[in-house]
């Protein structure tokens, strides 16, 4: 026996469903938004972190996986995606022509020696967008509506969306001077690592999350008295634009991120579960105006983009029951009355599987009680039986599982028969075609419509109408 590695976890069986279920969402939704899919090395140059992420982070300081390779290069695990992606994106010359904007999506896991507690592990998933070639404040805009309705769609309805203007370069120097008068006076009674920070870069002392100091902490001088007149209207069209679109938000003053490539707005999506948990931010981001051209791409190119945590978005789903409509059953499970028709449930499996219908077979010589117990641990919608009638006749017994009953269908007509049970069922319970209808069949459950119930998940029906209007909900 080999024990995890510490601050690792296995995703497997029921709870790998709930994490394909998590990020397939969040990819068909990116799509939406017109981003493409973007898979770069999980293995980077360890000084392109150093570079964007920033020597002065927590991440880069004490948090990276950082070998040297048989080549005696400097080898880090992505801590995190986005400069990566961004380096792809450079490497590639997408930028090159000024064909603004580049738009990414990604997916995949990446690595901090942090210490694991709730929400937070060594190896972890994040999904995360990019938008590279950002020209106006509304693509801001953008990330952050992405982030905030593909919350939605998940079912997450008292989000909290934090947000703040980090300014811009000029801001930012004549914020860190008066921080730097601030804490002059305190550090000398703050944890190491502000200690530390303070001399690397006072900014990221308003990160610390330990509670003396974040009583140090409150009372320091505030971004907002140092913008720039140039970053406080972008910070403002970016709120008006939010207001537009009925995206709440509150803006926190404290928030800076752990990551030094931010400036202007920076936001984190915040939830606490029905159980009162609360994991940390769900998903955060921001705009960054000098990350690109510090990994050589144009100079002047900006960009913004956010990355939500899966393992934190699956542990508050499972806390507040949002995984109720995964479909973690089969639709047929064949079984054989005995061991010789075997290779006739096999012809009919393959039939099955090769016309889309998730089919299991049993290979393993049960009875026929012991068969139809495991059909249903497998929440199977069909049970289907041969013997030797069926194999003379060129049929099957097709029993459906939830009302009892059952029919000998020729195999000719198998896949056609089982289509309209399918359908007529689907009907018969479900009128939206988005197909995330809660047991009781009330109401549906996609969590896909705004606040005047109109679908905004794309998932109408033909005639456009949105199943909670139509059931008048
Ligand atoms: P935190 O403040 O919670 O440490 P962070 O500022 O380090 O988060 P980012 O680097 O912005 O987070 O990463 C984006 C998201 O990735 C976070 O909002 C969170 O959901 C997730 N995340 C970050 N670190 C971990 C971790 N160690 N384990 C699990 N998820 C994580
Ligand atoms: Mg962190």
């Amino acid at each position: 026996m080999f024990n995890l590695v510490k601050g690792t976890h296995d995703i497997i069986l029921n709870e790998a469903d709930k994490y394909t279920y998590v990020e397939q969402t969040l990819i068909q939704f990116a799509e939406f938004y017109n981003f493409k899919e973007f898979r770069t090395p999980i293995i980077e140059s360890s000084d392109l972190f150093q570079r964007s992420v920033g020597d002065s982070s927590d991440i880069v300081r004490k948090e990276m996986y950082t070998f040297l390779d048989k080549g005696d290069r400097s080898i880090t695990l992505r801590p995190e995606i986005t400069a990566g992606i961004i380096r792809s994106i450079v490497n590639n010359k997408l930028l090159a022509l000024g064909d603004y904007p580049v738009k990414a999506y990604y997916v995949g896991p990446c690595f901090r020696y942090e210490r694991p507690q709730q929400g937070r592990y060594r190896q972890f998933n994040q999904f995360g967008i990019e938008i590279a070639g950002v020209t106006s404040p509304y693509r801001d805009v953008e990330a952050i509506s992405f982030g905030y309705f593909a919350l939605k769609l998940l079912g997450f309805e008292n989000l909290k969306l934090k947000i703040n203007s980090l300014g811009d370069d000029e801001s930012r120097k004549n914020y860190r001077e008066a921080l730097n008068k601030y804490f002059a006076s305190y550090v000398d009674q703050m944890c190491d690592d502000c200690k530390e920070r303070y001399k690397l870069n006072v900014l990221r002392i308003l990160d610390c999350k330990i509670k003396e100091d974040q009583e140090i902490i409150k009372n320091a001088p505030k971004i907002s008295d140092y913008l720039t007149d140039k970053s406080k209207d972008y910070f403002q069209k970016v709120l008006n634009s939010l207001d537009e679109l009925g995206i709440e938000y509150e803006i926190d003053d404290g928030l800076v991120r752990g990551l030094d490539y931010y400036s202007d707005v920076v936001f984190e999506f915040h939830y606490t579960s029905s159980k009162g948990l609360s994991y940390g931010a769900l998903g955060a981001g921001g705009h960054y105006n000098k990350l690109i051209g510090e990994i050589g791409g144009p100079k002047d190119c900006e960009g913004c983009g956010l990355a939500m945590g899966i393992e934190r978005l699956v542990s508050v789903m499972e806390d507040d029951g949002l995984f109720s409509n995964i479909d973690d059953g089969i639709d047929c499970y064949i079984m054989p009355l005995s061991q010789e028709f075997q290779p006739n449930a096999l012809n009919i499996l393959s039939l099955l599987r090769l016309n889309g219908f998730k089919s299991e077979v049993s290979l393993e010589g049960k009875s026929l009680k012991a068969m139809f117990k495991k059909a249903l641990k497998l929440n199977a919608k069909f049970a289907l039986i041969i013997g030797e009638d069926e194999i003379k006749t060129n049929s099957i017994i097709c029993k459906n599982l939830s009302n009892q009953e059952q029919e000998s269908i020729l195999i000719e007509d198998l896949v056609r028969y089982l289509d309209s049970q399918i359908d007529a069922e689907e009907e018969h319970h479900h009128e939206c075609c988005c197909h995330d209808h809660n047991e009781s069949d009330k109401d549906c459950c996609c969590h896909a419509h705004d606040d005047e119930g109109k679908h905004c998940c794309h998932n109408q029906n033909e005639d456009h109408e949105c199943c909670r209007e139509k059931k008048g909900n």
